[in-house]
């Protein structure tokens, strides 16, 4: 047993492959080069409390703790502890004082920073070694079952397996993420990250629906994930079989936008393995009208980001994350950073919209132990 140490995780930033994770599919994220961290002191009394810098109540539970006794802040903390033990992983009590800076609430997966920091605190003040496969579907339960986000595997994943100055190209299906090399600055480019500061709750129906609607074509179409479809096919051979689905339109866009995602994901990674970085934008820009048009998840504020970024010469981009809002990835020269920044600034101003933030990324570590 460890008595005290200190753990964290990073928020992530999805390049491309979004709502593939749990149709089986593949995405290309890397960790932030922002965190949460969690300093944890182990308890012998069976209880768990935390406090966190952004949260104004502490909580406290008993654990193992029972589904649902906790919302707010807390639920992403107790949940995490309740999941571990509904996965036969006993740890112990502890103290949890957490701080972070990766922004809430914008599309950064601020939540999974959080889940992914306390499920590696408790599990190594057990003295355990989860592996990455099994921790990332506990922390999906905690999402999933306690929080009540209906999430996929791609945020966690990408949390905890990420190496600095590589994306994570994750595949759902075989729960791998393997590291792919991204010199983003010696091809003179950065990622510029927009948030938009629309507001995004994935816990309302929206995100739900959507994936109802992807499960609903996958069952009609006889396969077990839609991610199936373009194993024995190619990608118009897949598209081709939605006119089986030609009364539920629905269902046909939200497939469509899952068969050509996953496509488009493979590409870019086939991009950046051979070092042809620039053309990765594009790709981007088809991925977001893809969103907004086939996904419907987009919304005016990130349209008017990926629209005026566009234009101010940013070579791709495209909304990241659940969508509804949050943040916009955007792959720019660095020379033309601060222009972006600055025509983005001044078309929210136009618009009337929120003044939106700016973090400009290179890939980083992935979660661990710091002390
Ligand atoms: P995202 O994950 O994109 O940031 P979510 O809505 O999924 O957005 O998660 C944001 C929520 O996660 C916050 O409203 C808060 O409840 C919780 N959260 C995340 N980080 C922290 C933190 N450091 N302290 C307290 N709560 C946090
Ligand atoms: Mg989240």
């Amino acid at each position: 047993m460890t008595d005290a140490g200190t753990w964290s995780a990073p928020g992530r930033v999805n390049l491309i492959g979004d709502h593939t994770d749990y149709n089986g599919g593949f995405a290309l994220p890397c960790a932030l080069p922002r965190r949460t961290t969690v300093l944890a002191r182990r308890r012998d009394d069976g209880l768990l409390r935390a406090r966190s810098a952004g949260a104004t109540e502490p909580l406290e539970v008993r654990l193992p703790g029972v589904r649902g006794e906790v919302d707010g802040w807390g639920a992403y903390v107790a949940g995490v502890a309740w999941a571990l033990a509904e996965a036969g992983v006993s740890v112990p009590g502890a103290d949890l004082e957490i701080t972070s800076d990766v922004p809430l609430g914008a599309g950064l997966s601020s939540s999974h920073s959080l889940e992914c920091a306390v499920a590696l605190a408790l599990t190594g003040l057990a003295d355990l070694e989860v592996p990455v496969p099994e921790l990332a579907r506990i922390v999906q339960r905690a999402e999933n079952d306690y929080v009540g986000a209906p999430t996929g595997l791609l945020d966690q994943t990408a949390s905890l397996a990420s190496v600095a100055d590589h994306l994570t190209f994750i595949d759902a299906r075989a729960e791998t993420a393997l590291p792919v090399p991204c010199d983003l600055a010696a091809a003179g480019l950065e990622l510029l990250v927009i948030d938009t500061r629309a507001a995004h709750a994935l816990t309302d129906g929206a995100y739900g629906s959507r994936r109802d609607a992807c499960e609903r074509a996958a069952t009609r179409l006889g396969v077990g994930t839609l991610r199936e479809l373009t194993d024995d096919l190619d990608v118009d051979g897949a598209l081709a079989r939605l006119d089986d689905l030609a009364d539920d339109p629905e269902a046909v866009r939200r497939a469509r936008h899952v068969i050509t995602e996953n496509a488009r994901v493979l590409e870019v990674v086939d991009l950046v393995r051979t070092g042809r970085l620039r053309d990765v934008g594009p790709v981007l820009t088809a991925s977001h009208a893809s969103m907004r048009d086939d996904f419907e998840n987009s919304v005016p504020e990130v349209d008017l980001a990926v629209e005026t970024a566009t234009a101010a010469g940013a070579l791709g981009a495209r909304m990241t994350g659940g969508g509804f809002g949050g943040s916009v990835v955007a792959l720019v020269d660095t020379a033309l950073v601060a222009a972006v920044e600055a025509r983005v600034r001044a078309a929210y101003a136009d618009a009337g919209f929120a003044e939106p933030g700016f973090l400009t990324v290179v890939p980083a570590r992935g979660a661990g132990r710091d002390a």
